[in-house]
């Protein structure tokens, strides 16, 4: 069996307790318009290409057998409509603007990549995360991971949308020390509106993780102008509240660091703000802790 990644990253400090290798899931459900990830939207591979880097040799249009690249005077364009994803003009391309956005791996290629920082997991108690994208968009990949990993004694976390099957969550549940669960936008018309996928299954889902006795940190994008309101931070809140085995909620300000990427793949970014200030940050945090008795962070 394999799964397409887009990233396997060691030494990750946030995305569960300890030194941690972040696992990069790609393909998502979801459509969030601030998303800072646009190479995790789609399941296949990808060719991503970074304007910056090139030098206008034309390499890529003398390898790509379906016409794709043209260079004229120095300016190289890409037309993506008959590309067929060989990635033969990555090869080409020495400059390095083009590249592969993902790749296949075996449940034992990523395990040879977590192994290595092993003794990094045993003294600062972490482990491996699967991110994304989304783990559960892949998920016999991602349950014969978190399988792997427990029977090699490693601690699993697993962030997600939770916007996937209620069978892969109960299979999975059993194999996740912690679950990183989204909660987004609270509403079901506004969650579909900014995300393209409504909350009732998500929500659904985190009931069980939490009736299945799973450990879980509420995630909380705050994003200027579409979540940063009294009742968003309310409904964070009570959900905080009302689920036993929520230990912590992350507050997570928006940031433009994804933006760039988007042109990387011909994509439009949705969504812009002004990233929020550290005060600003912190009067979100202590606005939701004010209201729940779990601890509230800003991650
Ligand atoms: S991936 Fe293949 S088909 Fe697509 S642009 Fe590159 S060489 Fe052409
Ligand atoms: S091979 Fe790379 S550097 Fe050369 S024209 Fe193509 S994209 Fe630009
Ligand atoms: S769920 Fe995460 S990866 Fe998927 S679109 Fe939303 S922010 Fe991006």
């Amino acid at each position: 069996m394999k799964g397409v990644l887009f990233n396997i990253q060691r030494f990750s400090l946030h995305d569960g307790p300890g030194i941690r290798t972040n696992v990069f899931f790609k393909g998502c459900p979801l459509r969030c318009v601030w998303c800072h990830n646009p190479e995790g939207f789609e399941r296949a591979p990808e060719l991503e290409y970074n304007a910056v880097k090139c030098i206008g040799c034309g390499r890529c249009a003398a390898a790509c057998p379906e016409g794709c690249h043209t260079v004229a005077d120095g300016t190289h364009i890409l037309n993506r409509e008959k590309c067929v994803r060989c990635f033969g003009c990555v090869d080409a391309c020495v400059a390095g603007a083009l590249l592969r956005a993902g790749a296949e791996y075996t449940v034992d290629d990523v395990m040879a990549k977590v192994e290595l920082d092993r003794p990094f997991y045993e003294n600062s108690g972490g482990g491996i995360t699967l991110s994304g994208g989304e783990p559960f968009f892949q998920p016999e990949f991602a349950l014969a991971l978190l399988e792997e990993s427990k029977k090699r004694g490693l601690h699993t976390a697993v962030e997600t949308c939770g916007l996937c099957p209620e069978d892969v969550i109960r299979r999975a549940a059993p194999l996740v020390d912690l679950f990183l669960y989204d909660y987004k936008i609270t509403g079901e018309e506004e969650h579909k509106k900014f995300t393209g996928a409504g909350q009732e299954i998500i929500l659904k889902n985190l009931r069980t993780v939490n009736g299945l006795g799973r450990q879980i940190v509420l995630r909380c994008p705050v994003i200027p102008g579409i979540n940063d309101n009294e009742r968003h931070y309310s409904a964070v809140a009570a959900l905080a509240d009302e689920l036993d085995n929520v230990v912590r909620v992350d507050v997570e300000p928006y940031h433009d660091l994804g933006r760039a990427k988007y042109a990387k793949f011909d994509r439009e970014p949705k969504f812009a703000s002004d990233v929020m200030s550290k005060d600003e940050k912190e009067a979100v945090r202590s606005r939701i802790q004010e209201k729940t008795r779990k601890r509230v962070i800003i991650s």
